[in-house]
């Protein structure tokens, strides 16, 4: 037995002396070794990827030969399918041999980014850019249901270019993150990124309704829809009706009140007032979407020209002359007649 194993041993070491120098003469006279320079080429795990741009691209190539790095001039590259997202090629030729040797790379799409989400009236609507060369977009939801205590997970494909989509199937106090990915070929490609970045989070808010301003003097008060889904809410006066102008933000923070008094106000000016909702979500707030908007100016009765969009107050010459056809009554604000389009009277100045 012992003899038998000296034996093989012998035999091996033999072997080894005689075919090692043969093989390593044969490698040492024709290896070519090629990888993508990492300058122009990305990894994801192990696959080497460039971003699809719309051009055909042709990611450097560091050949060597022998162990002898080549210059540009000693080899030659051909790419193949190196435009469009997928699976792309590059065959390496060195010009003295011919020996050729194939690299693969993926070109994927571009990242999505700037994703936001914010409630509407009628869910919440999440917003991304356009991703360059997507067919549509994959997007990911997850909802913290309390019931189960833990997350459960939603996708839809949006076969459109479309960079918005609202997800009304969102329950009042649910929290909700989001995150969208684009792909090329179909839902389930892989030539893309996948989820990058963080998901976005919010929570549910559905939309208060202001329901009455109630003009008084150097005051107004604010009644609106309560909710007692949310923790409360945020009632807002400016004094144009885009909220940029002497913009006050009140905070209520009982979910059971339903109005509120605004006072130090100034007489003669015309106050814009919106309500939304807000909740406390482990310690981060959340808004809803504000309400609509409503003025504490008082209703008055106006005549109107429908021909001319001019509104006159009642005991106007001008009334007299205006044809029947043309002529309408109208019970409101001033600044709601300008916003639809009408202009005051200029005998009247109404
Ligand atoms: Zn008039």
């Amino acid at each position: 037995m012992k003899k038998a194993l000296s034996v093989l041993l012998l035999i091996l070491l033999v072997s080894a002396v005689i075919v090692h120098p043969t093989t390593a003469d044969a490698a040492a006279t024709d290896t070519v070794s090629v990888s993508f320079d990492p300058a122009y080429v990305k990894y994801k795990g192990t696959t080497p990827y460039v971003v699809y741009t719309g051009s055909s691209l042709t990611p450097p190539v560091i050949v060597s030969y022998n162990g002898r790095l080549l210059n540009a001039s000693e080899y030659t590259l051909s790419y193949r399918n190196n435009t469009y997202p997928g699976n792309a090629l590059v065959d390496v030729t060195v010009k003295e041999t011919g020996k050729k040797k194939t690299l693969w790379f993926k070109i994927y799409l571009p990242p999505t980014a700037s994703t936001s989400v914010e409630n509407t009236d009628n869910g919440i609507q999440i917003k991304w850019s356009s991703v360059k060369g997507a067919r549509g977009y994959v997007i990911y939801r997850r909802a913290w249901s309390s019931a189960t205590n833990g997350w459960t997970d939603f996708l839809r494909w949006n076969n459109t270019t479309s960079t918005s989509w609202t997800d009304t199937k969102v329950y009042a106090g649910t929290r909700y993150q989001y995150g969208i990915k684009a792909y090329y070929d179909d839902p389930m490609d892989n030539y893309n990124l996948g989820l990058v970045g963080p998901l976005k989070t919010t929570v549910r808010i559905t939309t208060r309704e202001l329901i009455s301003v109630t003009p008084g003097s150097k005051k107004l008060t604010a009644k609106w829809s309560a909710s007692s889904h949310f923790t409360g809410y945020q009632l807002q006066t400016a004094t144009d009706s885009a909220f940029t102008k002497n913009v006050n933000t009140v905070t209520i923070s009982d979910p059971k009140t339903d109005q509120k008094t605004i006072t130090g106000l100034n007489d003669n000016t015309i106050y814009y007032v919106r309500v939304r909702s807000y909740h406390v979500f482990e310690g981060t707030k959340y808004y809803g979407k504000w309400s609509n908007v409503k003025t504490n100016e008082k209703t008055k009765v106006y005549i109107l020209n429908t021909s001319t969009h001019k509104f006159h107050n009642p005991s106007c010459k001008d009334v007299k002359r205006i044809a029947d056809k043309n002529k309408a009554t109208y019970e409101g604000t001033r600044s709601a007649l300008i916003d639809s389009g009408y202009s005051p009277c200029g005998h009247c100045k109404p």
